[in-house]
Formats: structure tokens, sequence, C-alpha cells
């Protein structure tokens, strides 16, 4: 297995880099396991990992229907932030930024957790009230956040439009220093790699296209690769989870999938030392170590399954980049692609045992579940494990909806593409 001490590397590179070994196996499916994961994303990767390394549970596979790390683990814009309004979201998603800060150690795999920041722009005053109170409630979790004077962001952000002649003038901003990004094919692989050293199968190229049911009971999924069978069985195929529940007889999910589009410009010198979001519209970036802009803005506003998107997007993502930085107008795009994202109708994911005996639903990451990656598995793991949730996702039920306790952090209601 796969080794990255300073030695194997300089080993490696004094004899032509000859000696490196797959960083996971390539398994045949065995007829059975204790638990199955469909879904090999970093939610799908990271409860592995989790379920052998925290609960000892071992005799697992993770099923993938295309390549690992084919759907939105790599293909999000890498931010990392714990900067959430309610203490549900507040809680879960440090707990998170805690499992990150020390996740290149723990897989001993460099995922290039970076903390360069996350500055949300405020252009209103009313905007900047919000912002404080959003800051209030993290600090009132432990969780750190200050407020920004236009000063002090156009030192930290040099080339950003402060001028009260802007489009949209800056008032100030909210910033966390600790959030930040990090390489997310990095973290689908190191956890790949994490799970499959304690003995989780990772099957790719399985696409599971049945469920196996023993009354209402899932016992077992179909695949391309065959018939496998289960003691549990875990979803976790964030833009697809729709189309697989209806697999196993579940019509209506709270989830909708949508497009939604990210950039990558040519290298610049460095000079966006944060991550940056736009308070007028829906606009980040953040700057990688090539040097490149990482950039996106909204979804494309309508229902698709679809790993790319449309021109009114790019436009819009575009001229808000312009408005913040007039200067880049003459920067190229070299890239941009899609990524199906699974959005609930409150914006908040759902991590829960069932809805069916056997079974155990991981969802509802609309644009953010990157950063939940950590938690996410940590807490799905515990949930399969112990057949009951742990305090952190306890308030992430499927039942939420009908019972109407919400958690709607933005206030944007039960319209899924606006969360
Ligand atoms: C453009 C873009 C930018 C984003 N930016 C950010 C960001 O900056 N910060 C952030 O926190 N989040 C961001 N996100 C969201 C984040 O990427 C997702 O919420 C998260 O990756 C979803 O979890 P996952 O990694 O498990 O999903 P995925 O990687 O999509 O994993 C699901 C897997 O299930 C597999 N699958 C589906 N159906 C089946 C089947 N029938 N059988 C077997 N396997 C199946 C898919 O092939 C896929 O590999 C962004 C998303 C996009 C698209």
């Amino acid at each position: 297995m796969a080794e990255y001490s300073a030695f194997a590397l300089l080993k490696n590179a004094l004899t032509g880099n000859q000696d490196w070994k797959p960083a996971w196996r390539k398994p045949e499916p065995k007829p059975a396991y204790d638990v199955i994961i469909i879904g090999g994303g970093g939610h799908g990767l990271s409860t592995a990992y989790y379920l052998a390394k925290e609960f000892g549970i071992t005799n697992v596979a993770v099923l993938e229907k295309g390549y690992l790390g084919s759907g939105n683990v790599g293909r999000n814009t890498t931010a990392v932030r714990s900067n959430y309004l309610l203490p549900e979201n507040v809680r879960f998603y440090e707990h998170s930024m805690k499992l990150w800060e020390n996740l290149s150690h723990e897989l001993n795999y460099n995922v290039m957790f970076s903390q360069r920041g996350c500055l949300n722009l405020a252009h209103t005053p009313g905007q900047l009230d919000d912002y404080a109170r959003r800051g209030n409630a993290m600090r009132h979790e432990g969780v750190d956040a200050e407020l920004m004077t236009p000063a002090q962001i156009a030192k930290l952000v040099p080339g950003l439009d402060v001028s009260a002649s802007a489009r949209f003038p800056i008032i100030g901003g909210l910033m966390q220093r600790r959030a930040g990004t990090a390489r997310h094919d990095a973290v689908a692989w190191g956890y790949a790699r994490g799970a499959d050293r304690r003995g989780v199968d990772i099957l790719e190229n399985c696409e599971v296209t049945g469920f196996i049911k023993d009354g209402d009971r899932v016992v077992g999924v179909n695949t391309t690769r065959g018939e496998i069978r289960a003691g549990k069985v875990a979803v976790a195929v964030a833009g697809h989870t729709g189309h697989v529940m209806r697999m196993a007889g579940i019509d209506t999910m709270p989830i909708e999938s949508h497009v939604l589009q990210a950039f990558v410009s040519e290298s610049l010198k460095p000079f966006l030392h944060t991550v940056l979001t736009f308070g007028m519209g829906h606009f980040y970036a953040s700057q990688s170590d090539k040097g490149g802009l990482v950039y996106g803005g909204d979804l494309d506003g309508y229902n698709s399954y679809a790993q790319r998107g449309n021109l009114p997007i790019v436009e819009e993502v575009m001229s808000e980049m312009l408005a913040l930085f007039p200067s880049l107008a003459r920067v190229r795009v070299l890239r941009s692609w899609g990524g199906v994202c699974d959005m609930s109708m409150d914006g908040s994911p759902i991590i829960t045992t069932g809805p069916l005996p056997g079974m155990y639903l991981n969802c509802g990451w609309c644009y953010g579940g990157f950063k939940a990656t950590p938690a996410s598995g940590w807490c799905f793991a515990h949930t399969i494990a112990r057949d009951e949730p742990h305090e952190f996702n306890a308030p992430f039920t499927l039942d939420r909806f009908q019972r109407g306790t919400i958690i709607d952090d933005k206030g944007q209601g039960s319209t899924p593409r606006l969360h």
C-alpha cells in the first residue's frame, strides 16, 4: 500500500518514481457484506473510512457507478467554512472544521487544507447588520468570526474595487479566518486509501440498478457487477438521490437536482489571499496554488442531471466578477464544468436511518457539501453502526419536513434552488 513519507518521496525521486503502488485495490465484489454504501463520492468514502476506523466495521463495500471522484467531490470549488447562523448547522459544520484541521495527519495524505479565511462582502447597512447577527451566533457557539472594515478589506484583497464609486460599494464584511480551501481530489483519494487499507472494498464501475427487498426490508442491491447482499444498505449519491430512491420504491423525496457550474481562469500572480463572496449577487472566488481563479455563482435554475450548464449563468458569473474586480476583464477562462447538486427544501442536509428498514440515507447537500465531507461521514458512520443518529446529525432527519421542524439557514422558504 502506498505510503507517503518524506523518505518514500526521496527514494522514489531518486529511482525514477517506479515504486509507487496503487492507493487502493480493485477487488471483485463479494456476494455479501455487512454494510454497502452506494456512491463513491466524498461522503460515501468518508463514511466507509469512519465505519472502519471508529466502529471496527470493515466488511464494507463502496459501490460507485463511474470512477472514484467522478461526481461532485471532484467538481466543487473547494471552499470549507462553518459560518452558519442556526445552531444545528453551526455545530455540525464546526465539527467538520475540526476534523478538517487534522485531516492530512489523520489520513497521512496531504489534502492541502489551507485556512486562508472566508470573507463575505457586505454592500448595504442591512446586510452588514445581518452579518453581525450571524457572526454573533457563530461566536456564541465558540466559532471564530469577525467583522472587517473596508480599509481592512482593501489591505487583505488588493485589486478589489472598494471605492465609493464602485458599482456595488463595499461597506464591510464578515470574516471567518479558520475557513479556507482543500484539494478536493485528494480528499476523495485520501479517504479511499484510508478505507481500503482497513479492509473496505471500493468497487468502481459498479452501478446500483435496483434494490433487493425482503418484504419492506432492504437486504441487498442489484448492480452492473451482479447481485450483492448486505445487512445494511446506505445511500450517499448526492445529485442522484431521487433517481436511486425511486428504485427502492420511494417516489417523493424533498430534494431537487440542479446544475451548478464552476470556472477556472488562467494563472495569475497571487492577489486573492482568501475565499471571497460577493453580497449583491451570487459570486464567490478563491485563487488556487497554481494561480488560477476558481469561481462560480448561482445554480442554472432548472432541474437537470447534466454535468454541464448553460450560457446565461456564464454571463451572470462573469459580470459579477467584473463588478468586484474590473481589472480582471481580459483574463481568460480556461475550464468550466457542472455538477448535479441535491438541493433540499430547507437548504440543510439529511443524515438518517431509513426511510425503509435496513436502509440509511445521506443527502440534501445542496452546493455546500464538500466542507461537510468529514462530519457527514463521521455522523453517517455513527448512524449506521449504532442505528441511531449522533447528536450532531440528530436534527437532520427526513421527517422534519412533515413535522415542520425545518432548518432554513438562509430563510428562503421551500424553494430548493434558492438555498
Ligand atoms: C460546481 C460545484 C461547486 C461546489 N462548490 C462547493 C464548495 O466550494 N464548497 C462546498 O462545501 N461544496 C461545494 N459543492 C458541493 C459539493 O461538491 C457536494 O455537496 C458534495 O460533493 C456532495 O457529496 P459527494 O461528494 O458524496 O457527492 P458525489 O461526489 O457526487 O458522490 C455521489 C456519487 O454517487 C454515484 N452514484 C450515483 N448514482 C449511483 C448508482 N446508481 N450506483 C452507484 N453509484 C452511484 C455518483 O457517480 C457519484 O460519484 C459544489 C458543487 C458543485 C457541483
